[in-house]
């Protein structure tokens, strides 16, 4: 069985719908004579004889999971006891979610339970007709046991919809594990670990408007590694990998910690910086290159030589973020053009 905690707004939900009931501290008493008078001997008696009246239903019939009623009846029995008892504190209204809500659990169909609820008011009712009290106080409690029934009728309805709202409430959770796992699995380059491509562009529109906005300048570097095909050709794809994680290490090392360095495509890798002018930008893109061709790239034992062509722009006022990186690509190719493993500053 789950616990359950009301939380404060609960508790004062529940204040609410007593002070609603009409029910104040004469009920206290009453209900107190109701349980001392007939519930408390007869409880048994009440339960039984509405088990017996349902016992005949296919629904009451097919519950299998309580065990052959006892539980249940078990439950009722000590709900009738404490009928009324602090009926005003969050005992009371734990005590009997719980209970309803266990009967959720257990299949019991929500009609059967109110079934259940208005023939033991039907019983207590009756009893109290019979008690040999006075017409006067007959009265009292019978309206005594209907406001606390309309209280307990409430909890019913509440307690039997716990179940699915805790089940929801789960199945929420995980969803939104899952799209933040999606976030995170869309925004990050799986072989690089740097930024993907379709977060790149999000970021780098961003940051436009913020220059723009700002009036402050901001510079890109396109970057693509001279000869790649070779490497794949020669030492095969999975090496062709390790050597693109490699390259993203060293242009990570070069930048500053700012920058934002990103995945373009196949072997191709954008820098972001923000709040550059190109002179910067350029000197960035520079120890990039030089970071790059400063030494063999190490692996499974074998060594090898790699350089890389950059291309960086500076934004212009209102230039969109297509042309700048069309700026930035041609500034690239004309260093390929121009030999390749060197830098070339967009005019
Ligand atoms: P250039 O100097 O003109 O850029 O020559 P290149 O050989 O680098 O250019 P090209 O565009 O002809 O080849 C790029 C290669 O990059 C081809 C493709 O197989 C390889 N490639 C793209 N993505 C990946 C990847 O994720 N892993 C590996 N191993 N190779 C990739
Ligand atoms: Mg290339
Ligand atoms: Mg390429």
């Amino acid at each position: 069985m789950h616990d359950i905690a009301p939380t404060d707004s609960d508790a004062a939900r529940f204040l609410q719908i007593v002070r609603a009931a009409g029910l104040n501290a004469e009920h206290g008493r009453l209900a107190c004579q109701l349980r001392s008078g007939f519930l408390n001997a007869h409880a048994e008696a009440l339960v039984d004889n509405c088990l017996a009246a349902l016992a005949e239903d296919q629904d009451f019939l097919s519950i299998k999971q309580v065990d052959r009623g006892h539980t249940l009846r078990q439950g009722w029995i000590d709900l009738l006891r404490s009928f009324g008892q602090n009926f005003d504190s969050p005992g009371y209204l734990v005590r009997r979610l719980t209970f309803f809500a266990a009967c959720a659990r257990a299949g019991m169909p929500l009609n059967l339970l109110l079934l259940q609820h208005s023939l033991i008011q039907r019983n207590v009712v009756e009893r109290i007709a019979v008690s040999g009290v006075t017409t006067s106080d007959a009265h009292k409690l019978t309206d005594c046991a209907l406001r606390i029934g309309a209280l307990d009728l409430y909890l019913v309805a509440e307690g039997y919809h716990l179940p699915e709202i805790d089940a929801l409430r789960k199945s929420l959770q995980a969803l939104r594990g899952e799209v933040s796992h999606l976030r995170w699995r869309t925004s990050v380059d799986q072989l690089t670990g740097l930024v993907s491509y379709s977060k790149l562009v999000e970021i780098l529109a961003q940051q436009i408007d913020l220059a723009q906005a700002r009036r402050q300048p901001l510079s890109l570097i396109m970057a693509d590694l001279d000869f790649f095909k070779s490497i794949n050709d020669t030492h095969g794809h999975l090496v062709g990998d390790l050597v693109l994680r490699h390259t993203a290490e060293r242009i990570q090392a070069a930048v500053r910690d700012f920058d934002i360095v990103g995945r373009f495509g196949g072997e191709e890798f954008t820098v972001i910086l923000k709040n550059t002018d190109i002179e910067m930008a350029g000197i960035i893109g520079e120890r990039i290159r030089a970071e790059i061709a400063g030494g063999p790239i190490h692996v499974k034992a074998l060594n090898i030589s790699i350089t890389i062509s950059l291309g960086v722009a500076m934004l212009r006022q209102d230039e969109t973020m297509e042309a700048l990186l069309e700026r930035a690509d041609a500034a690239m190719y004309q260093a390929k053009r121009a030999g390749r493993n060197r830098v070339v500053i967009a005019t």
